[in-house]
């Protein structure tokens, strides 16, 4: 399902793409097919605190112990992170936004910085439970290029080897079945109100099918050029 799209746009503003959906779901691999056809960056926080802790920093360091739990990151860290990187010269023309915003809080900060600035197009991506658990627990990640893989249904051509750039793939430390659970839980309770939140703000909806990413992020835009809402 997608649900989009604010009515008042001016040529000109950045184009804000914001998805929603349950860890899983598909954001990571639509954001990519997303940024492509838009031709704008893709911003996933997930991926911006896996490179912190890689890094080691001390904000990887704080934000370590949530995610190893499955519980979200508190706000405060996830703004700075956030807002700083879309300060820089590739989100000027817009991005898209994968694994923010993932509470209410953090759905009207968001509205506060772009209301009026900004061009915003909410995807709400729908799969169920069970498919949860089956995606992320088969699910292989690269080291390197974040590129993802799952053991049955998309194995990698070579064993443990990313076919995009030859790196090692590991399993994420959260893409466990205990966490898994959690993420869910979490996803629940503080993320699928961000849904309510943006119907409220007068978003309309279309709906899309689980088919394959390109797919899917083709018949999105076809569907939101023919409401007029994007050219
Ligand atoms: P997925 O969507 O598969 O759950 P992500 O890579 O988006 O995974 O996020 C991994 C973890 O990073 C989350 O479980 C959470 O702990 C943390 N995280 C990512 N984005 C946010 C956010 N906007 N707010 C709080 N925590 C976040
Ligand atoms: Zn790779």
């Amino acid at each position: 399902m997608v649900t989009s799209c604010s009515k008042e746009t001016t040529p000109g503003q950045p184009l804000v793409v914001i998805l929603l959906g349950a860890p899983g779901s598909g954001k990571g691999t639509q954001a990519v097919e997303l940024a492509k056809m838009f031709e704008i960056a893709h911003i996933s926080t997930g991926d911006l605190f896996r490179e912190n802790i890689k890094k080691e920093t001390e904000l990887g360091k704080k934000a370590k112990a949530f995610i190893e739990k499955g519980q979200l990151v508190p706000d405060e860290l996830v703004f700075d992170m956030l807002f700083d990187r879309l300060s820089r010269p590739d989100c000027q023309k817009g991005y898209i936004l994968d694994g923010f915003p993932r509470t209410k809080a953090q759905a009207k900060k968001l509205q506060e910085k772009l209301k009026g600035h900004a061009k915003i197009l909410v995807f709400n991506l729908v799969v169920s439970d069970e498919e949860v658990i089956r995606r992320l627990s088969g699910r292989l990640t690269c080291k390197v290029c974040g590129k993802v893989f799952h053991k049955e249904f998309n194995p990698p051509k070579e064993e443990n080897t990313c076919d995009a750039c030859a790196s090692e793939l590991y399993q994420r430390p959260d893409d466990t079945q205990a966490v898994i659970l959690e993420r869910l839980a979490v996803y629940y309770k503080q993320t699928k109100p961000v849904e309510a939140y943006y119907r409220k703000v007068s978003f309309s909806t279309i709906s899309m099918g689980q088919k394959d990413p390109k797919r899917s992020a083709l018949s999105s835009k076809q569907k939101l050029k023919k409401q007029n809402n994007f050219s």
